[in-house]
């Protein structure tokens, strides 16, 4: 990425030609100036391009769309190689009958992400929302039409973001927010809204690193019989055994095999 400055960076700024009067006039900010140095990065991510977010909210809608729980386990990895901290917001909850909503929460709960059941639509979960964003950097990402912007006018109305219409013929939304921006909270903290994104690369991400980034393995890998155990053909691997006693949940594991096989071109 270069020297190309991204939304979150922190930066040494030398406004240009004004009077310290001047300055004041204007509440102490500049349009216009040099930036003379770029700070070093806490974290960077390429998408959304953001840097020095501490946390990421996940946003997936139940329905329309349809989740892309690939996406997700994607976002999740991209996410915790940088070590940023993640939560997911599963959206739209009153689309979904009850029953089925149980079948979700039986799935769902018992991985190892916080989560936030949420409806922008009926204001279910924001308060919780907001309370996870108080403070704090973060950045939401998901893909479009999920109700990112929707979710984000829900905790601060001020904010006016635009929301698209879901097409009922593909059920995707349309992109409708177009670049990413940093917004001020009332409630002390930034979050960056950015365009909804379907496809994540996980290019240059180390194999060998992979399993670490699921967090449900790591009580397990430690009781690998090879301690550098891929948990995909070796013999007395925790790892498997424990998704074969229903301890590790069986999705997440066949994810983990995919992006496993994508990154290492190995069938097995
Ligand atoms: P974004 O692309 O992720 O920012 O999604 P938007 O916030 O633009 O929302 C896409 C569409 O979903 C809009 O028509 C919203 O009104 C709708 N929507 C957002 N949240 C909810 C929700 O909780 N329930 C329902 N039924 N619709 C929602
Ligand atoms: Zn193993």
């Amino acid at each position: 990425m270069g020297d190309e400055i991204l939304v979150g960076d922190r930066v040494v700024f030398q406004p240009a030609g004004e009077s310290v009067q001047e300055m004041h006039r204007n509440s102490g900010e500049s349009s216009s100036g040099i930036i003379e140095d770029l700070l070093p990065r806490k974290t960077v991510l390429i998408r959304p391009p953001v840097a020095n977010v501490e946390q990421l909210v996940l946003v997936m809608s139940l329905q329309e769309p349809e989740p892309d729980w690939q996406l997700a386990g994607r976002i999740l990895l991209m996410a915790g190689q940088e070590n940023i901290e993640v939560f997911c917001c599963l959206n739209k909850i009153d689309l979904i009958a009850e029953k089925e909503l149980e079948s979700f929460y039986r799935l769902l709960d018992p991985l190892p992400y916080a989560l936030v059941w949420s409806s922008a639509k009926m204001g279910t979960g924001i308060a919780q929302l907001s309370e996870k964003l108080q403070g704090r950097f973060s950045v939401f990402a998901g893909p479009s039409g999920a109700g990112k912007s929707s979710l984000l006018n829900a905790v601060q109305p001020g904010l006016a973001l635009k929301t698209g219409e879901v097409s009922s013929r593909i059920g995707r939304g349309r992109h409708t927010t177009r670049h990413a921006r940093l917004l001020p909270l009332d409630q002390e903290g930034f979050v960056v809204d950015t365009p909804g994104f379907s496809r994540v690369s996980l290019s240059g991400l180390d194999p060998r690193r992979l399993g670490g980034l699921f967090p449900e393995f790591n009580g397990h890998a430690g009781r690998c019989s090879f301690r550098d155990c891929n948990h995909i053909h070796e013999p007395d691997c925790a790892v498997r055994e424990a998704v074969s006693a229903g301890e590790i949940n069986s999705c997440r594991y066949e994810q983990y095999r995919l992006f496993w096989q994508e990154l290492t071109g190995k069938e097995r």
